[in-house]
């Protein structure tokens, strides 16, 4: 069971759940080739960095996010909707710092998040059975698209790219400035009530920037004045998909000396230089529910990595099956490497998630622990459409707030679906029922933009934002 050595291609000895068929194998390795010369996309000090902060996370000094798509598109690769995302994560965790008083870990579901699972390898459209999509960087959302093609994987790394490049072009030139969040428009948002409490937050931020300016602090900070950037301008971001296309991660999997600065031993013994694997594709990857079979392909390509990993934890997983996993990613139970991702349902998480704490507890692995309220949740509309209903939403995340308190655990953040996108006359999406915007079934088709699963809107992910600020607040 995932033992002997590790290489970037040690999982190809292993069943791989979800494996996608190419017709043309020769031409998937000549794409491989190019990609595994195009340079990293993230480096391993910034992967460094978030195994860092994670362990602040883990020790309850920091709270995480983890939001963004449940898949991009390369179609959705604008400006406006890059922008409109970070806008809305940076709106969302503005609302925990300022009611938590605890720093945020941003993680993005975004510039790499194409590939998806399916429950079946076909699906029904019209009266035709076809290969079920497996996201943009495999096949085509047109049914008359769907033989898997190696090129769009060299696609998937260009419009990664494009992605990061512009969200490090917009976190460094003053977008997330915490001296402008109005920037982050709240024009659309149309509850008053809501807008009234971001706006009340946002207020007393200025008070608290002025009051800081005057007594000395961040004076510098002003771009428009050419100053140099201060904190308040800056913040960390980071990036993630779900690791299901092991071609792919093996490709951008590169070996690098561990920065030295970040692992304090490595000062003492400075010959030969430590080097580990990272994977260069994203700060931060997760195993899906699927594919996290302990003799599988995915759980062995995982543990090879120096990358933080999430792990999906659903249902159907047995306790001692987790800490069998957890043994197998994370031999050193180092803090900050592995990150639970939980997601029962709201009808399920009373059975599961208090014996999988206890046994994460008594094996003694340091685990960060989020809940995703999403993917239990789905359900299909009268109209067909997939939905997720914001109460249940809310059900599983209060649920698992008070089983941690129960365990004497902590919930260590959350992981969500949820976009700020909005379509051209400034409407946002309507693709999960209820909030405080009251999203009706007959609503549900007015603005359905997704092609994959249902995301909260803005209104409905600021929302959740509050619930989970007075949480900590209280
Ligand atoms: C997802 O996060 O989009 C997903 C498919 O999740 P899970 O593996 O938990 O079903
Ligand atoms: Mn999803």
């Amino acid at each position: 069971m995932s033992e002997g050595t590790w290489t970037p291609d040690s999982w190809r000895s292993r069943p791989a759940a979800q494996d996608v068929e190419y017709p043309d194998r020769e031409h998937l390795s000549r794409v491989l080739s190019k990609i595994r010369n195009l340079p990293p996309l993230v480096t391993p000090s910034e992967i460094e960095r978030l195994r860092h902060q994670l362990g602040q996370v883990q020790r309850n000094e920091a709270f995480l996010l983890h939001a963004g798509d449940c898949a991009e598109s390369f179609d959705a690769c604008t400006h406006e909707n890059i922008s409109n995302k970070i806008g809305l994560i940076l709106s969302f965790s503005l609302i925990l710092i300022w009611g938590a008083r605890l720093p945020i870990v941003r993680i993005g579901r975004i510039a790499g998040q194409y590939a998806k699972p399916r429950s079946s390898a076909t699906e029904k459209i019209g009266d035709r059975e076809v290969t079920s999509f497996r996201g943009d960087n495999v096949n085509g959302l047109d049914p008359n698209d769907r033989t898997p093609d190696p090129e769009r994987l060299l696609s998937a790394y260009f419009h990664s790219t494009t992605t990061l490049n512009h969200i490090r072009g917009l976190l460094t030139s003053g977008f997330a400035s915490l001296n402008h969040p109005r920037d982050w428009s709240l024009s659309h948002v149309r509850s008053p009530a809501l807008r009234e409490e971001f706006e009340r937050i946002t207020e007393g931020l200025s008070d608290a920037l002025g009051f800081t300016r005057t007594i000395g602090y961040g004076k510098d900070s002003s771009y428009e004045q050419g100053g140099r950037r201060g904190a308040l301008d800056e913040v960390d971001f980071y990036t993630s998909h779900e690791g299901l296309m092991l071609d792919y991660e093996e490709a951008l999997t590169r070996t690098f000396p561990i920065p030295a600065s970040t692992i304090p031993t490595v000062k003492l013994f400075p010959r030969p230089k430590p080097t580990a694997f990272y994977n260069t594709s994203a700060h931060f990857l997760w195993i899906g529910d699927r594919t996290r079979q302990l003799d599988g392909a995915h759980v062995e390509y995982f543990r090879g990595i120096r990358n933080p990993i999430g792990i999906k934890v659903g249902p159907s997983m047995k306790d001692e099956e987790l800490i069998r996993l957890l043994d197998i990613v994370n031999v050193d139970k180092e803090s900050g490497r592995v990150t639970l991702i939980t997601r029962y349902g709201a009808g399920k998480i009373d059975n599961h998630l208090a014996g999988h704490i206890r046994a994460v507890q008594a094996s003694g692995h340091p685990v960060v622990w989020i809940c995703d309220p999403m993917h239990g949740n789905t359900l299909t509309s009268s109209s067909g459409l997939k939905t997720r209903n914001f109460g249940t939403i809310i059900s599983e995340l209060t649920s698992c707030m008070r089983i941690h308190s129960e365990c004497d655990s902590r919930l260590n953040g959350v992981s969500l679906e949820f976009t700020g996108e909005l379509n051209e006359e400034g409407f946002s999406v309507t693709e999960c029922l209820g909030g405080s915007m009251e999203l009706s079934e007959e609503q549900l088709g007015l603005r359905y933009q997704s092609f994959c699963d249902p995301r909260l809107n803005f209104e409905q992910s600021l929302d959740v934002a509050f619930l989970v600020s007075n949480y900590f607040k209280n």
